[in-house]
């Protein structure tokens, strides 16, 4: 689509009609199925700018379906969704624009196995926000830098490690300057000695003030960086609050079943 390159004053910032002008992230009454299959149930959950969520919760219980929906990677069939400003759930949305906001880092890297590391994190500062092409190369190579990599810049994924192309896509959802970024597993697929790599990293961006939303399992990440821990089960969220209440002292029993296997 003829997507302009800015938000109309319409949907800018702070200009929600729901209210939710100080979230970077509001969902309400969200409902997603596949077939006969209902994977979120219902689900509420807020992000205020500068904030770090951490999402745990059992395989299965729908994180991946909630991050996927809040940039339209899935469409729900109930509830709101509000992400920088962008009502998400609006049959007018401009996908396009939402999504220049919003940076996600999946647990598998999904780089572009054929371009350069500098290429992966350049192609779409250039397709998509019509970046010049030497000012893409200086973001992308910042970016790098920032994640530790920019003497990696020429050469291909596949000759990294997994701990290096992670941090690469990192890299290259920095460079599109977004506002808010999700992170899925990002180090579950990772050998163990490269996950403190890119936990580092993350720690950094949060440091730095990123608004961040990220399903894990390093609870000693949670523990450290989240401003708040929400705990999913089921399609729901069962319980949500400061890292040391919900890891320290979980109220539900789901979460203390959850949290004996995984800490
Ligand atoms: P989590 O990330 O917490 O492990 P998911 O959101 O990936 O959970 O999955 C929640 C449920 O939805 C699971 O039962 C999963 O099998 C199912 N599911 C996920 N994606 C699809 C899909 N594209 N089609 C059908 N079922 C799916
Ligand atoms: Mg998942």
């Amino acid at each position: 689509s003829a997507a302009s390159p800015t938000p109309s004053t319409g949907e800018s910032h702070h200009s929600d009609a729901h209210g939710a002008s100080e979230s970077a992230v509001h969902v309400q009454d969200l409902h997603k199925c596949y077939g006969d299959l209902e994977v979120l149930r219902g689900i509420d959950l807020d992000v205020a700018p500068g904030e770090v969520v951490c999402l745990i919760g059992p395989s299965g219980s729908g994180k991946s379906t909630l991050l996927r929906c809040l940039n339209l990677l899935e469409t729900p069939q109930r509830g709101t969704i509000s992400v920088g400003g962008y009502t998400v759930t609006d049959p007018e949305l401009d996908v396009d624009a939402m999504r220049r906001r919003v940076g996600m880092v999946f647990q598998q890297f999904n780089l572009f196995p054929h371009l350069s590391v500098l290429e992966n994190c350049t192609v779409a500062q250039v397709k998509v926000l019509k970046r010049p092409a030497a000012e893409a190369k200086r973001v992308a190579l910042a970016n790098l830098e920032r994640v530790g990599l920019n003497e990696k810049a020429s050469q291909r994924p596949a000759q990294l490690s997994g701990g290096q192309q992670q941090r690469v896509a990192i890299a290259r959802a920095l460079s599109m300057d977004p506002e808010l970024m999700l992170f899925d597993e990002p180090t579950s697929a990772l050998d163990p000695e490269t996950v403190g790599d890119v936990l580092a990293i993350m720690r950094g961006l949060a440091a730095d003030g990123m608004t961040m939303l990220v399903v894990t399992h390093e609870m000693s990440f949670a523990r450290d960086v989240a401003d708040r821990v929400v705990f999913m089960d089921g399609g729901v969220v069962v319980e949500q609050g400061p890292a040391r209440d919900v890891i320290g002292a979980p109220q539900h029993h789901r979460t203390r079943a959850f949290l004996s296997r995984v800490l």
